[in-house]
């Protein structure tokens, strides 16, 4: 990338010349960040508020493959995943660490455009960059964010809090990511066979986009306040609905049944796995980074939200912990199993 010679190679810059240079397109905006970039550690304050600490790391060639993720959306996306962790805990993200290691592959504009998708997610969800590391690698980018909010007291949703009946909820609509991945790997292999074919997504824009630019559910965690709703337990869904349930029901030490016909599946979805010859449920089921929400909520919560388009049941919880099955649409009841994106699989989806 940095052999253009119009760009700026990022030993010209230094490693100083570049926290300086990130530093000074980030402005503090929460009450809660007293010192943010610039000392050996950022200082917050909370008051009686709890804490909520979370980070995750993404590796080139693991996580991300640059030759179909633009930059602006990967630094997009490393933000709002980890911001996603603090909302499935039922806090309020306020601040983000970010750590880099950086192959001399790039340039600093390449690493512009990954801060300035770091910088958007920062400004839609209000949290402050405080810190973080940047470092040489040797080959290709890895990328590690730490994300850290505030809940009241005792506020937080676990994933152990599940109650025998609960109802078993979703946000948004599920698998729309792992098509977005199909689509993009097809792409792809397309053009490494010919290097001259234009990629071919208009057709396919939202389930790339469920896949490039995923969302934290801020504003279902809001719409819950607003109904009145507490969760009992609370995930988000980055494996895949099947390996999240099977978590909450662990942690809950509680059974879950999830049904086909309840699954939310976008139009959208639907076309694009008829294209590629997959079922859609299963992809539902188990694909992984749609970031949305799962969780419980006591059956007597079920008609605050009826119709709110935000929320869909597609299950419930059960007494017995050996209970942990997928009821299809002919009845047949399958066990559920995590066949999530395993990030220690062999699995390609990875
Ligand atoms: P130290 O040597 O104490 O680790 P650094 O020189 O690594 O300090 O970092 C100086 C300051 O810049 C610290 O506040 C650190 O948190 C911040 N920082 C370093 N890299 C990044 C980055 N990629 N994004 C945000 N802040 C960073
Ligand atoms: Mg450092």
């Amino acid at each position: 990338m940095s052999q253009d010679a119009s760009l700026t190679s990022l030993g010209d810059l230094g490693e100083f010349g570049l926290i300086e240079h990130i530093r000074t397109q980030f402005e503090l905006q929460q009450a809660s960040s007293v010192l943010g970039i610039g000392d050996d550690a950022a200082l917050l304050d909370f008051n009686e508020k709890q804490c909520l600490l979370s980070t995750d790391m993404l590796v080139e060639g693991v996580h991300f493959d640059l030759s179909y993720t633009p930059l602006t959306h990967l630094g997009y996306k490393a933000a709002v995943v980890n911001i996603s962790d603090i909302v499935a805990m039922g806090g309020t993200p306020t601040q983000l660490l970010l750590s880099l290691a950086v192959s001399n592959r790039f340039s600093k504009e390449a690493v512009d455009a990954l801060i300035a998708g770091f910088r958007q997610a920062c400004s839609f969800y209000e949290v402050d960059l405080v810190g973080g590391d940047t470092t040489s690698s040797n080959r290709g980018l890895v990328l590690s964010v730490t994300a850290i909010g505030e809940v009241e007291q005792g506020k937080h949703i676990s994933r152990s809090g599940a109650q025998d009946n609960d109802l078993l909820v979703v946000t948004g609509d599920l698998g729309g990511a792992f098509l977005g991945l199909q689509v993009l790997e097809r792409e792809k292999a397309v053009f490494l066979e010919n290097p001259n074919a234009q990629p071919q997504l208009d057709d396919y824009q939202y389930v790339v986009g469920r896949l490039l630019k995923p969302e934290a559910r801020k504003d279902a965690i809001e719409a819950l306040a607003d109904l009145g709703i507490t969760p009992t337990a609370m995930i988000d869904i980055s494996d895949g609905l099947s390996s999240e349930a099977l978590h909450l029901a662990n942690a809950s030490k509680k059974g879950v049944r999830l049904y086909e016909d309840k699954l939310p599946i976008a139009d959208e979805t639907f076309k694009a796995c008829e294209e590629f010859r997959l079922n859609a449920p299963t992809v539902a089921l188990n694909g992984g980074e749609d970031y949305e929400l799962l969780f419980s909520i006591p059956l007597s919560d079920h008609a605050k939200f009826e119709g709110h388009p935000f929320f869909r049941v597609v299950g419930h919880v059960t007494p017995d912990e050996k209970d942990r099955c997928f009821v299809t649409n002919q009845g047949q009841e399958l066990p559920l199993k995590a066949q999530g994106w395993n990030a220690l699989s062999n699995n390609p989806e990875d």
